[in-house]
């Protein structure tokens, strides 16, 4: 196979243009195949001839972890994004949720061929060569990790050993016997092992292991992990990021300098959490993807929740796709920003469970009334809460927002069953005017 794509060294404006006919041919696709996006487009008045610029992308709302959860509630057990019929599909995992129904996310036959190419790529990059052993310690029960790692390598010509994420001893064997040169896995396992290693007096630094891919959780990026695995493994380290919905989506090459985005896969924005308008590259922002080119279930402005830094300056390694610098950074939600103050949606929840009782039902309405109309920070929350009376319960309960968290909420009463409940975790912040946050009725 192709190890270095010709795409990987493309100049931004090539890439820019690449980007653009793949997305007018999938808008286009999925205006006719998607259910889901031809409803919510058509709601809009938008159709897929109004894209003239990658920018015009920004007029589509984006899609959310809840929103998909929900339109698989509605139509189970595929949801209403299927573009292609089902007997297409060739492959479904699944989220590793711990709370509900794990939402599924498919692919078909071309879209395993794609992943496989990108994980290849993803392995050359970090000098993976035809000939190494690669031991696969991702879990294969049904999330991603496991067989996107073993698709890849196998596509590349790795000698590949599906090992998954438990025995630790056998791991450690295996390791030593066959000659494993390279490891895929996550960094809590990775440390594990090496300590598992100690305990039987081995060293992981003595064994043929060159290549640590770590992913699945953060700690490829923060120096102090990193350097501890390439100390304990004797390797080097490279972080790759992904989620279910968008794998591979950014991995290390071997300058370790940030992951490279698949540019070609997917298209990428970094917005602001709040007023998701672009944030300039170096700052940083949340990042929101759209499939290219997916056939069985492709995403459009897909929120990933992730806070990541986007950086394009050409890298050491001739790459010209633009790198996630410094891994992911954090969670959205926990960037809630009113007035300079951070409000974290756990601390709002604290103190509505300490006023209101420890089962109220409650949500943060980003409201376009309370905010700056020069910059469209909010200055206040509204804050809908169910309860059997309005009175004294708004004014208490704005006082203890303001004294624990220094934000101002304007406090909304509402009657007992009025939020929309789903059988998975709680959409706790959700802006006015969505199609999918329908007005709810107050309480005096
Ligand atoms: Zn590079």
């Amino acid at each position: 196979m192709e190890t270095l794509h010709d795409c990987e060294t493309w100049s931004p404006e090539r890439i820019r243009d690449h980007q653009l006919d793949l997305l007018r041919t999938q808008l286009t696709r999925l205006h006719g195949t998607s259910r889901h996006y031809r409803r919510r487009w058509d709601d809009l008045g938008w159709h897929p001839a109004d894209l003239r610029d990658l920018d015009d992308l920004a007029a589509l709302p984006v899609t959310d972890k809840a929103g998909y959860q929900q339109a698989i509630d509605d139509h189970p057990p595929y949801g209403d994004f299927l573009a292609v019929p089902r007997e297409d599909i060739a492959r479904l995992h699944f989220s590793s949720g711990t709370t509900g129904v794990p939402t599924p996310v498919a692919w078909t036959g071309r879209d395993l061929d794609r992943w496989a190419d990108l994980y290849a790529r993803a392995a050359y990059s970090q000098g993976v060569r035809p000939g190494d052993v690669y031991q696969c310690l991702f879990s294969f029960a049904w999330f991603v990790g496991g067989l996107g790692g073993t698709l890849g390598y196998t596509r590349l010509g790795a000698t590949v050993i599906p090992a998954g994420s438990g025995d630790t001893e056998r791991q450690l064997e295996t390791i030593f016997r066959y000659g494993t040169t390279a490891v895929g896995g996550t960094p809590s396992f990775l440390l594990h092992l090496a300590d598992r290693a100690r305990d039987l007096g081995w060293s992981l630094a003595d064994s043929a292991v060159e290549h640590v891919m770590v992913g699945g959780e953060p700690g490829g990026q923060v120096p102090a992990t990193r350097a501890l695995i390439e100390r304990e493994w004797g390797a080097r380290c490279y972080d790759g990021y992904g989620c279910l919905e968008f794998q591979p989506t950014a991995w290390e090459c071997a300058a370790q300098a940030g992951g490279h985005l698949a540019e070609d896969f997917a298209y990428a924005e970094v917005v602001d959490p709040v007023t998701r308008t672009p944030v300039p590259d170096g700052e940083p922002g949340v990042l929101v993807l759209t499939h290219l080119d997916k056939q069985a279930c492709p995403l459009v402005r897909w929120w990933t929740g992730d806070v990541v830094v986007r950086d394009r300056a050409r890298c050491d390694c001739g790459r010209t796709h633009a790198r996630l610098v410094g891994g992911v950074r954090g969670r959205a939600d926990d960037m809630l920003v009113v007035r300079g103050v951070n409000v974290f949606p756990s601390a709002v929840e604290n103190v509505v469970r300490r006023v209101v009782g420890d089962l109220a039902e409650f949500r943060i309405v980003i409201d376009p009334a309370l905010a700056d109309p020069a910059t469209g920070y909010p200055t206040g929350l509204r804050l809908q809460v169910e309860a059997v009376a309005g009175g004294e319960l708004r004014g208490r309960l704005a006082a203890a927002l303001r004294a624990d968290l220094a934000v101002r909420a304007v406090i909304d009463i509402v009657a007992p069953g009025e939020l929309p409940r789903t059988t998975h975790k709680a959409r706790r912040v959700v802006r006015a005017g969505e199609p999918d946050v329908p007005e709810v009725h107050r309480v005096p």
